[in-house]
């Protein structure tokens, strides 16, 4: 029995329209023992040779046994297994990984194999030891001389411990004292091995060489056996266990580390789509949900709407009144501030600010002119006035007076700068209309010198019975608007409409950054003072969180006025299209997601294709096609996981300072966490196995010979 049989193989290849010869009709046997020297010219089929044996690459004829067994049959995971059980490789351009230091290099293939965890360390230093090259044990590949990567690589292939070891020139780029320290840490090896080395420099080996084979156009063209082999014929078992998923958990994240600037790099552009996905989501959500999260909730039979000053008040809103109809107490504050889970504020006295849309608020422009905006709160403003004291930007916030304002930054106006509020008045006074004949009337101008007219509606009345009002300032002629019942009038009076305007001035006292909303902020007080005690006013940061502290609230003491619940019933009867309408900013947002993954699938195309190397060496020192598979996976998912955490931070730091950033949190549900964080590790595996369907779509040796053409 021999370990390695060819049969007549043919090896060709396709290169355009020619087909060139790798090598012809080649039948050769290998034992363990051996120690073959294989040279030729170049291009006479010695590497073709080798990569034939050590399954790298496929032939087109004949048949190669391994310990008698054919293997026409082997499909590509038999020849990972026969890869990483039989074979170690040495090649000229030292297959090391560049990145890892010389003892991690040694280390990744004690892991392939599974090497028995606790000897790990042990014996990957034994093996730097034992090459000599302790004293560079921590040093990257990189940086070590050619003599010293090919020793490493020694080391690595030793570590694997196979009953094959191919040596492609492995002095083929080294000066004569590293070749022959090569070469003589071959030489103790092949004691129980079989090692086929390929050389342009026979003198080199042939001391210890105990087979020589010649090579041309690719054909044996000599065979001759130098020192018979003593050793003897038994079938070898190799003990070499597949890679454990933790191991390649751990190889992933070394992998990763030994490469600090990429990995920053590719942080900070995944941090920076998680945080545009992330807020784009968090509004997309929000406008989905408004209607959505509304079905849910149970009202309860306890629970009693009413209306009381509800019109004007935000969503976010609810009033609470004891049911018992006592006034509210200071426990009763505690209670309702100390629910949890809404992030909400408790106001004494019900506050009528939101959305009120009934005057105007006039400033003067710091370039002259006035302008006005008009009063209309969409969101509960003393809400964010109190409890985001770090919006201020200038000035104060508290103890206002109420003649005092903070106003939004968007507005532009300085502290000390006047704004009035301008409220319309209308009043009406029924007067008696000079009569200057029996048909004319003339308005009393005199009377009102100083008031403002609005409107004058003249009222008259025939026979007690009807009366007819007629518009207009100019004196009347009865004649004109009825000839026939003219004689029958009883009297004539006019209406008379007066048009004013109160006047309220504040003063800007504090400066306040409302992300560009153009918000005015009054005085808690003054609003208080609108108001008695009996009712409480809760104000949640949000439509969902107001939802979740109505649910908190313990009903059988407190009756809440809910605005946002009236709008229930209706709701209901839209669920479907609620649904489908959810449906589509699914639909939207992932879309979205899929295009931001796009654009670092295509930037990190390109640093994974520079990996095929690496890749290909984990493939040669035999990690197989479904390992490697699962370590970008790996790689991905950490560093999406490393990224997803820095967003959720760089959220959180931001949020103290930024308005828009402190609504996305607030909106954001624990649900949501979830599903963003699934999202991404979705993404990031999808990534993951694109960039794996385009590694492994070549063999491994063309792999090897692309990476070795890429770094000449
Ligand atoms: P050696 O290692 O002895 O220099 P090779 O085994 O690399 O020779 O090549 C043997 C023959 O096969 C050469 O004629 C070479 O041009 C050809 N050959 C090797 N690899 C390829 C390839 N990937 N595509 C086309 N021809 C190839
Ligand atoms: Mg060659």
């Amino acid at each position: 029995m021999s370990l390695i049989k060819l049969e007549n193989i043919s090896k060709y290849y396709k290169s355009g329209e020619g087909v060139s010869v790798g090598m012809q009709k080649i039948s050769l046997e290998f034992n363990i023992g051996e120690f073959v020297a294989v040279t030729g010219e170049s291009g006479s089929g010695k590497s073709t040779l080798l990569n034939v044996i050590s399954g790298l690459d496929s032939y087109e004829d004949g048949e190669l046994y391994i310990q008698d067994e054919e293997t026409s049959h082997f499909l590509v995971k038999d020849w990972e297994n026969y890869r990483s059980k039989f074979v170690g490789f040495v090649f000229q351009n030292y297959n090391i990984i560049d990145s890892f230091t010389v003892y991690e290099n040694v280390l990744l293939a004690l892991e392939v194999q599974n090497y028995p965890r606790k000897e790990r360390k042990k014996r990957a230093l034994e093996l730097i030891d034992k090459v000599g090259l302790t004293s560079h044990k921590h040093h990257k590949a990189s940086k070590l001389s050619g003599g010293q990567k090919q020793r490493a690589v020694i080391a690595r292939a030793l570590a694997k411990d196979t009953p094959i070891i191919v040596a492609d020139e492995p002095t083929g780029n080294l000066d004569s004292e590293s070749s022959k320290q090569v070469i003589s840490l071959l030489q103790e090896l092949s004691k129980d091995k079989l090692i086929i080395i390929v050389t342009h420099d026979y003198d080199q080996v042939k001391e210890i060489a105990t087979r020589h084979i010649k090579m041309h156009d690719g054909e044996v063209v000599e065979d001759k056996t130098l020192k018979q082999n003593t050793h003897e014929d038994v079938k070898i078992e190799p003990s070499i266990k597949p890679m454990t998923v933790a191991s390649v958990a751990r190889f992933a994240l070394r992998n990763l580390l030994s490469k600090p600037r990429l990995l920053l790099f590719f942080i900070a552009l995944q941090v920076m789509i998680i945080l545009v996905f992330t807020m784009t989501y968090s509004n997309v959500m929000n406008t989905a949900r408004q209607d959505l999260f509304n079905l849910n909730l149970d009202m309860g039979p306890d629970i009693q709407i009413f209306d009381f000053h509800t019109s004007n008040m935000s969503d976010n809103r609810m009033n609470v009144v004891r049911k018992d109809g006592q006034t509210i107490s200071s426990d009763d504050i505690e209670y309702l501030s100390s629910l949890s889970g809404s992030n909400h504020f408790v106001y004494e006295g019900v506050l009528f600010i939101d959305e009120i849309e009934t005057n105007y608020m006039y400033y003067t422009h710091p370039q002259g002119y006035t302008d006005y905006i008009p009063r209309t709160y969409k969101y509960d403003t003393t809400y964010f006035i109190s409890k985001q004291p770090q919006f201020l930007v200038d000035g104060r916030m508290t103890n206002l007076s109420a003649t005092e304002v903070v106003v939004s930054n968007a507005l532009r106006v300085n502290i000390g700068a006047i704004i009035y509020s301008r409220e319309d008045v209308v009043t009406s006074e029924e007067v008696t209309p000079i009569q200057l004949d029996t048909y004319i009337y003339k308005f009393p101008f005199e009377d009102f010198p100083d008031k403002n007219i609005n409107n004058i509606t003249w009222l008259i009345t025939y026979d007690h019975i009807e009366t007819i009002a007629y518009y207009g300032w100019d004196l009347l002629d009865l004649e004109q608007l009825d000839p026939v019942r003219k004689d029958y009038v009883t009297n004539v009076s006019v209406l008379v409409e007066f048009y004013e305007y109160n006047e309220i001035n504040y003063t800007v006292v504090g400066i306040f950054d409302d992300s560009n909303r153009g918000a005015l902020y009054f005085s808690h007080d003054e609003l208080l003072n609108a108001s008695g005690n009996q009712t409480l006013s809760l104000s949640a940061s949000s439509e969902i969180t107001a939802e979740r502290l109505f649910k908190a609230i313990d009903k059988t003491t407190y009756r809440v006025i809910y605005p946002a619940l009236e709008q229930n019933a209706i709701q209901a009867l839209f669920a479907p299209i609620n649904f489908l309408i959810s449906l589509f900013f699914y639909t939207l947002i992932y879309g979205f997601a899929l295009f931001l993954y796009f654009i670092l699938y295509s930037v990190m195309k390109n640093v994974m294709s520079s990996r095929k190397k690496d890749f290909a060496i984990f493939r040669s020192i035999g990690t197989n096609e479904s390992k490697l598979g699962l370590l970008v996976i790996f790689e991905q998912v950490y560093m999406m996981v490393i990224s997803f955490i820095v967003s959720m931070i760089v959220i959180n730091i931001l949020s103290y300072s930024n308005y828009s950033m402190n609504l996305i949190l607030q909106r954001l549900l624990p649900f949501d966490y979830v599903i963003l964080f699934l999202t991404f590790t979705y993404l990031s595996i999808w990534l993951a196995r694109r960039f794996n369907k385009k590694t492994f779509k070549i063999s491994v040796i063309e792999n090897l010979t692309e990476s070795r053409e890429d770094t000449l």
